[in-house]
């Protein structure tokens, strides 16, 4: 199968490698608004060659769109009218906005929209790995509006990586992705700012740094060029769970102030519960 990547960076670098290493893709493609992007995909052998992309997507069997959430809103009816009976599949972060856009296209039912569940902080093809998706969760979605061949490609793609997979529709799955992933990147950034602003001396900083905090502050080295667009397309949800974290920090403050220590505790030992589902 001859695969065409749209966007080779972190995800679709680490797909492309993937694909090729298990034998699932005879031959990756690479497109890419950047041509250095392309240099260094063919120099770190992650694809076997980059083409503008109306040659690729007409030389490949299943397109996939890993580019930023907000290119995909003009790169996805573009490529819809490129293709014959190909499938396309996006790997973005957020779903409503970019289905809304092809949900009348005529070539709607060749686009399978999916989530692989898996990644890093670093972006760019310098920083994709082999094995970031392996026995991670691959979301499938609003996949009744998608042709069944087309669907079932897609399952056996995930599935040769191995991913599990689960479905969801486009509202659940952006609700979802706002407590599981977005939550936790604006709460590394706040934290990441907090830290900058009241520690100015960063050798300190640099030197005092323990594990607990450079793991809690470890997605705050995500790009803006990724993050901006899932926010600006998520932005309701993402508010609506802020608020709850932003009323949780306010009782951890509140309870300090009272220096009530009791219902401090209790509210460590209810967050441990976390434990019960990611061990
Ligand atoms: P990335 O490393 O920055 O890669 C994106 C690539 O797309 C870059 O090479 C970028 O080139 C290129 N690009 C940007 N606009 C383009 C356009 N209009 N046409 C063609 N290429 C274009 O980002 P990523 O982390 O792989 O994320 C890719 C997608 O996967 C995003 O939609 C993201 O939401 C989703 N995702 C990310 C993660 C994660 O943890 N990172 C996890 C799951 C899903 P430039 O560098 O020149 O802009």
């Amino acid at each position: 199968m001859t695969i065409a990547i749209i966007g080779i960076g972190l995800i679709g670098g680490s797909l492309a490698i993937t694909l090729k290493e298990n034998g699932f893709a005879g031959r990756v493609i690479g497109i890419d608004a950047s041509q250095g992007n392309l240099d260094k995909a063919i120099r770190r052998r992650l694809i076997d060659e980059a083409m503008p992309l109306e040659a690729g997507v007409k030389a490949a069997d299943l397109i996939v769109l890993a580019t930023p959430v907000d290119a995909m809103l003009a790169l996805l009816p573009q490529v819809l009218d490129l293709i014959e009976d190909q499938v396309v599949i996006d790997v973005g972060s957020t779903k409503a906005e970019l289905l809304n856009t092809v949900d009348q296209h005529q070539r709607r039912g060749r686009y399978v929209a999916t989530h692989p569940m898996a990644g890093t902080e670093f972006s760019g093809p310098e920083a994709a790995i082999p094995n970031l998706f392996d026995h991670k969760c691959a979301v499938l979605i609003d996949t009744d509006q998608s042709d069944e061949d087309a669907v079932e490609r897609v399952r056996s793609m995930y599935n040769s990586i191995p991913m599990s997979i689960v479905e969801l529709d486009r509202e659940a799955h952006d609700l979802h992705s706002a407590y599981v992933s977005h939550i936790s990147h604006i709460s590394s950034f706040a934290l990441a700012l907090t830290v900058l602003e009241k520690e100015r001396d960063e050798g300190r900083i640099f030197e005092l740094a323990s594990g607990g905090f450079s793991s809690t502050v470890r997605l705050a080295k995500s790009s803006p060029d990724m993050w901006v667009p899932i926010f600006r397309q998520n932005r309701d949800h993402v508010l609506d769970v802020l608020d709850e974290h932003i009323n949780q920090l306010a009782r951890f403050r509140s309870l300090l102030i009272k220096k009530d220590f009791d219902t401090f505790y209790r509210l460590i030992a209810q967050a441990n519960d976390i434990k019960r589902i990611l061990r």
